[in-house]
């Protein structure tokens, strides 16, 4: 079993003795110092422990120090993280001012190097520690926690080489960073790897604690599922990575990313730890049940509901169920809860379905909640977790940003217009990013998408590549469409998804 080492950020403790914490970001603009404390506080005030802000420059590292004494100054001691992309520079200063700085290891690599195939892992160690002693040392000065945080999708050309872009080459990337700290001695560190796809986030976790257990090494993890979207969607894909991770025992802090309000991020991430964190534990009452092959779907895991649902294939009412399990029989799980509400439902059972069909071979989901919600709500439940899983994708799939300080388009909104205008793609994967630091990246991963470029512009991807620049992002639902049906007509790009 893995047990990650006390270390402490700020005022709190984080480690496996401890609650597991919930971390989320503003999404003002970090120059705005009163808009900024304003958020932190509502933040803090729904029942977040971390905050994290965007810093872009140099003025933005600087506002960190009067952003924390304007906190101090109305009471507010809650550590401050900053995610600090391309510029070493302005990680230097920023971690002079909060209590945990984010690196992301591509910015500590020349380019030269992160595609050289023949570096040693000698001479690679000697240019990460040269390239990262700067910041180990203030960092060891100011007691200010580092997070190496790998994301998928941001590999190396290196990494790529050697072992794809999969949860293993993650796992790889992150440990030739841990091994320079551990070097060093600086052990104030908490790892992440995420990914927007859940079945990665979580192999990449499960590889990464089971790495850390072989080399005898333990740190704080901190869990996330990338881009996750909003709705139900975005809380289901969110709640399967991070909760199926927190009912093994794993992970110190969490940050649930949704496109939306980050106070909701806050509540829904609460009601996880609640769940599945590791003092309070959700036991879900389940039955197993084997159903008759002549009920077998072609297509599996299998939707059923208690009654008739337009969404599920089956009616519990009408499946014949027999005591013996042999080669022709189907496992088929019902979830029973007493009654809670559409949402909590959804965070709950979308961890339990997963579970199931992930360690225990489920093939059929069934959700029972004496009768709070209707079939065709449970229905929903299942489908949307069999899609986070890609076990049965029926609807497009999206990929969205959280939102922070450095967007420049409305990307909730762009969001649900885009949702609107592009529904009925199933297998389809559209992205819609705010701003080009993680915008072009996670579209090399999607179908289509768009990424903002600039004040109230978007530019439109198709299949990675830029197609159209400077859209205004009120056209650009239509325009992304428009596009997809031109591809669409081409070359059957659709029919062959
Ligand atoms: S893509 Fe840009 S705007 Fe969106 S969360 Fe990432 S850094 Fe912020």
């Amino acid at each position: 079993m893995y047990r990650s080492a006390q270390i402490k950020i700020g005022n709190l403790l984080l480690g496996d003795q401890n609650p597991v914490r919930v971390q989320s970001m503003t999404t003002t603009n970090t120059m705005d110092v009163e808009a900024t404390v304003k958020q932190v506080f509502e933040l803090v005030k729904s029942g977040c422990s971390l905050v994290r802000l965007a810093t872009r420059n140099m003025q933005e590292a600087l506002q960190l120090e009067i952003i924390k004494n304007k906190l101090h100054e109305f009471g507010i001691d809650v550590p401050l993280i900053v995610d600090v992309h391309y510029n070493p520079e302005v990680a230097i200063i920023a971690a002079q001012f909060v209590e945990k700085i984010r690196i992301n290891p591509g910015n500590y690599i020349p380019e030269e190097v992160s595609s050289d195939i023949e570096i040693t892992n000698r001479e690679l160690s000697g240019i990460i520690f040269k390239n990262l002693d700067p910041l180990i040392q203030v960092c060891t000065k100011n007691n200010t926690v580092i997070r190496i945080g790998v994301n998928h999708g941001s590999l190396s050309k290196r990494i790529l080489h050697k072992y794809g872009n999969t949860p293993m080459g993650m796992v790889e990337s992150l440990m030739e960073f841990v091994n320079v700290f551990k070097q060093e001695k600086f052990d104030n560190l908490v790892l992440s790897v995420k990914a927007s796809d859940v079945s990665t986030m979580i192999e990449a976790n499960l590889l990464l604690v089971e790495r850390l257990v072989d080399e005898g090494l333990s740190y704080p993890i901190h869990l996330g599922v990338t881009e996750a979207g909003n709705d139900i969607e975005g809380r289901i894909a969110s709640s399967i990575g991070i909760g199926y991770l927190l009912k093994k025992g794993i992970g110190d802090t969490i940050r649930v990313s949704l496109t939306e309000n980050p106070v909701n991020e806050v509540v829904v991430a609460n009601k996880l730890v609640e769940s599945f964190g590791r003092t309070n534990s959700w036991t879900p009452l389940i039955d197993w049940k084997y159903v008759s092959m002549k009920m077998r779907l072609k297509i599996i895991p299998t939707i059923i509901t208690k009654g008739k649902s337009s969404i599920s294939d089956l009616s519990y009412n009408d499946l014949e169920f027999t005591n013996e399990l042999s080669d022709d029989l189907q496992k088929l799980a019902i979830c029973n809860y007493p009654g809670l509400s559409f949402d909590e439902l959804m965070l709950v059972a979308s961890v339990d379905i997963s579970s199931l069909l992930l360690d225990e071979n489920a093939e059929g989901i069934c959700i029972n909640n004496s009768e709070a919600t209707t079939d065709d709500q449970n229905a929903q439940i299942i489908r949307e977790t069999y899609q986070s899983l890609d076990l049965r994708v029926s609807n497009t799939k999206y990929v969205a940003c959280p939102t922070c300080g450095r967007s420049t388009v409305n990307v909730a909104g762009l969001l649900s217009e885009i949702k609107k205008a592009t529904k009925g793609y199933p297998g389809l994967k559209i992205g819609v990013m705010g701003c080009n630091v993680n915008g072009p990246g996670e579209m090399t991963g999607a179908d289509f998408g768009i990424v903002g470029a600039g004040l109230g512009k978007v530019d439109v991807y198709v299949n990675g590549k830029v197609k159209h620049r400077g859209i205004t992002e009120e056209i650009a639902p239509e325009m992304l469409n428009s596009v997809i049906l031109e591809a669409q007509n081409k070359d059957s790009f659709i029919k062959n998804k």
